[in-house]
């Protein structure tokens, strides 16, 4: 442990200064010494008779306060450990707020949640207009809500503006804090920010400055909350995650009593909120995030993965057109695509519509002429192939074009390019033989549509070498994606999980249960999409295909695609009508099956044993090294409910694991 100290106070002229810079870490946060040294030097404080007023810094440019160390949330294990840390958090903050001299938080940089409720229990804020500057209470996107005081300080502040930031979990800059009244102060970015804390402080001293707050009303905060309530409830189509729902009663409650019994309140709710499954699913998914924001953090250590400076693309349909995209606004890197010559200008024309919605919404750094500029398009091999570094096929999903295009590309690349398929179904290593320099050939599964889904799969063939997965990692990273490495497998690691899931659903109607109910249970579940129309979007006649390279004949899917049902989306009819409700002529076309009618929860119980049972037998088979890559494989290729924390962690979390398995994936309890 570190005996460098968290805090250093300098005294000069009656007025103290506190630098606050927690050793050896990039950021301040609230860790058990950070709390209990910052107790030890208000003691000090307390007692010091000549000291006029103090002013809060961090020794660290760009970082005020990140707010409580998470891992000290997950070590909250019981009411009682909860109430421990609480208090101790909640006894610092209220010792600040009393004492018997105003107090300034100087911010510079980021301010976030248990950092930000530092600073509303000084006296006053003050902040610098810079870009690093950014402020909130984002706790209710972590499924818990702001209980070291923020749920009671920001409302008291601010007014009844307070629910929505809280709520949303919303972050912002400096001008917005100050027009909030979040901050009293502003100073440019440039600013002596030292300098000017002790002249703002001077000016309260001197009274120079009023700081006397509005006095809010909260007599209708019942109404208020009602109100929140409702949209709270829409924005999670009626699932009522405990962090925001307990935080609109911490408010509702609270705001109608002292600040005293209010932060008691406060207390009491977020102790629940903490010990939630939610909030652990959630803490987990924020893990996951970390953890593939870079995927060059998953590169084998000491390897420098090959710079990739020029990818050609084959086959420029749906998934070829998505990749450009990405590649293009990403890295504006040179990009060579291959198509057959009547798809070349379609294609070219997509490719710039989407780069032109960016454009119009300052998402690019480039303009889109450049852009466009670094895309060839063409239908012959030629020179332009000779120096890309990585070749991805987006080609149909045919093993005889497949064979035929490797052969091509093999002739015209480098010895050294990397050669990835965007196949969703063939199995890789019945496609490797097609490829001179087998170890240079890999997956590389990207979800559609590819601009807007975050998750990409690298599948490791059985004769593909781990630089070649690295350099991909390399690249993944280059154009911000999250990466889910994985052994070849029937479905790889998303689509093998979501296949039961789509299998189940379909039975589930074929036993009784209507389309409505069985999508209402999932969306109830937190999936974006209910599994039958999400199906319908496929395409019918895609996810009967899949089924079918899986060995899985599935009857109802059939009978659709035979009748030309191929989805609303892609032909105008499958399960669903024009209107979006269920296609009555779809309903005699469900292969009937034995009626067994299920509840919501049985059906949703059902599709989490399945999806469990299939992540342990990829576990067990070691397609994936660890259960994070199931889990964040299903966050973001699937949209599964971020706050469950993924189906290996919810499995765990509701005990379905240690009940089907003898024992969970993580070790949560
Ligand atoms: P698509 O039919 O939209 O596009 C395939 C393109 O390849 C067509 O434009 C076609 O003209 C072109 N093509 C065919 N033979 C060619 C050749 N010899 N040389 C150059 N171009 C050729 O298909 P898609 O949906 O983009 O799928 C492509 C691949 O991506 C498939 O392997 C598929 O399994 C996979 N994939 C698809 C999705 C998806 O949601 N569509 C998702 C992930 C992976």
């Amino acid at each position: 442990m570190s005996t460098k100290r968290i805090y250093n106070l300098e005294i000069e002229g009656g007025l103290g200064l506190v630098t606050i810079d927690l050793p050896d870490k990039p950021v301040n946060s609230w860790t058990d010494a950070a709390i209990e040294e910052l107790g030890q030097m208000l003691s000090a404080l307390e007692t010091q008779a000549d000291l006029k007023g103090l002013i809060f810094m961090s020794g660290k440019p760009g970082n005020f306060h990140a707010g409580a160390d998470l891992n000290m949330l997950t070590k909250m294990k019981s009411r009682t450990d909860a109430a421990a840390v609480l208090g101790r958090l909640h006894g610092v903050f209220n010792r600040i707020s009393g004492l018997p001299f105003p107090t300034l938080a100087a911010i510079d940089g980021y301010c976030l949640g248990a950092g930000l409720e530092f600073a509303l229990a000084c006296t006053a804020r003050m902040a610098k207009d810079s870009k690093s500057t950014q402020l909130g209470l984002p706790e209710c996107n972590l499924g818990i809500f702001p209980g070291a005081g923020g749920s009671q300080r920001l409302p008291r502040l601010i007014g009844a503006p307070a629910f929505q930031l809280i709520l949303k979990g919303m972050v912002y800059p400096a001008s917005k804090a100050l027009e909030l009244g979040v901050i009293d102060r502003i100073v440019p970015a440039d600013a002596d920010l030292r300098a000017k804390a002790l002249e703002f402080l001077q000016e309260i001293l001197k009274g120079k400055i009023d700081l006397k707050r509005p006095e809010h009303d909260f007599s209708h905060v019942d109404e208020v909350a009602q109100v929140a309530r409702g949209e709270v409830l829409k924005a999670t189509r009626g699932r009522e995650i405990p962090g925001p729902m307990l935080a609109i009663e911490s408010m509702r409650e609270g705001l109608k009593v002292s600040l005293e019994e209010g932060l008691e309140i406060e207390k009491r709710y977020f102790i629940d909120a903490v010990l939630s499954d939610q909030a652990k699913g959630s803490i987990h998914t924020f893990f996951l995030k970390t953890m593939s924001d870079k995927p060059k953090g998953m590169i084998t250590k000491g390897f420098d993965p090959k710079p990739i400076k020029k990818v050609a693309i084959l086959g420029f349909g749906t998934m070829g057109r998505g990749i450009a995209i990405d590649i293009l606004r990403h890295t504006g890197m040179e990009v060579v695509a291959k198509e057959i010559p009547q798809a070349i200008e379609p294609g070219r024309e997509f490719v710039k519509k989407i780069l032109g919605e960016m454009e119009a919404r300052k998402r690019l750094k480039m303009p889109v002429e450049d852009l466009m500029g670094r895309l060839k398009i063409v239908s012959e091999y030629g020179e332009s192939f000779k120096d890309v570094d990585l070749v991805i096929e987006a080609v149909f999903e045919d093993m005889q074009v497949k064979e035929q295009v490797y052969q091509e590309i093999c002739q015209v690349v480098a010895e050294d390019c990397i050669l990835a398929s965007n196949t969703s179904s063939i199995p890789l290593d019945s496609m490797s033989p097609f490829v001179k320099g087998r170890d240079r050939f890999a997956g590389l599964h990207f979800f559609s549509p590819v601009w807007k889904m975050e998750l990409v799969e690298v599948i490791q063939g059985e004769k593909t070498s781990q630089a070649t997965v690295d350099n991909l990692l390399g690249f993944v990273g280059q154009i911000r994606k999250r990466p889910v490495v994985c052994r070849d497998n029937p479905g790889f690691v998303v689509n093998a999980l979501l296949f039961p899931y789509f299998l189940a659903a379909l039975d589930f109607i074929e036993t009784g249960n209507s389309i409505e109910e069985v999508d209402k249970a999932f969306v109830q579940f937190g999936m974006p999409v209910g599994p039958i129309r999400l199906t319908d979007e496929v395409g019918i006649d895609v996810v009967y295909k899949i089924m079918k390279g899986m060995k899985i004949e599935q009857n109802t899917l059939k009978s659709l695609s035979d009748q030309g049902r191929l989805g609303l989306k892609k032909c105008g009819k499958g399960f669903f009508s024009q209107d979006g409700s269920v296609d009555l002529d779809a309903l005699p076309l469900i292969q009937k099956k034995n009626p067994k009618k299920l509840t919501a929860k049985e059906m949703q119980t059902i599709v989490l044993t399945e999806m469990a049972t299939v992540g342990k037998d990829l576990l067990d088979r070691g397609i994936v090294k660890d259960p994070h890559m199931i889990d964040m494989g299903m966050i973001w290729g699937t949209g599964f409910p971020p706050d469950k924390g993924g189906p290996l962690m919810w499995a765990d979390l509701t005990g379905l694991s240690k009940q089907h398995f003898g024992r969970t994936f993580y070790e949560t309890k």
